[in-house]
């Protein structure tokens, strides 16, 4: 009677631990599907939007408040190109196209430098933002800030560090008139404030 109670109780932890390995497997198989299916969309969604050519424009953005600036930014696709290879190392082949460098990538790849006209990301691409940002920290591209009028080279902007207080923390870039250009390179500082 004992050892048919143990058959019993053993099989229905194996019934058990078994649902829960079909169920794993299952999760693992649509995630994957998922995944593809993403990969398809965003691989679509680049290669049938108007094709990258040697100058890109994007418009200026604030990762504080996830919103456009006033501006424009210029620069050369062969600068953004070299940046992504060097600061990123990427290869194409295999990638998942979710990062905003293996996107542009994929993008630029699809598109010709040899063309002078200027070209804008498509939507998927958003304003290139992180790129567009890391680019100006590099003195790279041409600014034109809408509020002023007025055209910068991006070495010529001002440049505002991390202020280094807790919390979220940005740098920026301003117009000589004050206007914000850019602002990016999210950080967290933690900590407690000194209660007084
Ligand atoms: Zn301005």
């Amino acid at each position: 009677m004992t050892n048919m109670l143990t058959l019993i109780m053993f099989a229905v932890v194996v019934t058990i631990l078994l649902i829960i390995h079909i169920k794993r497997k299952d999760d693992e198989f649509k995630r994957k599907l998922e995944l593809e299916q993403e990969f398809q969309e965003t691989l679509v969604a680049i290669t049938s939007a108007l094709p990258c050519t040697g100058l890109i424009e994007v418009t200026g953005y604030d990762q504080s408040a996830n919103c456009s600036t006033e501006s424009v930014i210029q620069f050369k696709t062969e600068v953004l190109l070299e940046h992504i290879k060097r600061e990123y190392k990427e290869d194409l082949s295999g990638v998942e196209l979710i990062r905003e460098n293996d996107r542009a990538l994929c993008w630029i790849r699809n598109g010709d430098l040899t063309i002078e006209a200027i070209s804008r990301p498509p939507a998927i691409l958003g304003n290139l933002q992180h790129l567009t940002h890391e680019l100006l920290l590099n003195q790279q591209g041409v600014v034109h800030c809408n509020r002023c009028k007025r055209d910068y080279q991006a070495n010529q902007l001002k440049y505002a560090p991390h202020t280094g207080g807790i919390g979220w923390n940005y740098d920026s870039f301003w117009c000589s008139e004050g206007h914000l250009i850019s602002k990016g390179n999210q950080l967290i500082v933690c900590g407690v404030y000194n209660q007084k």
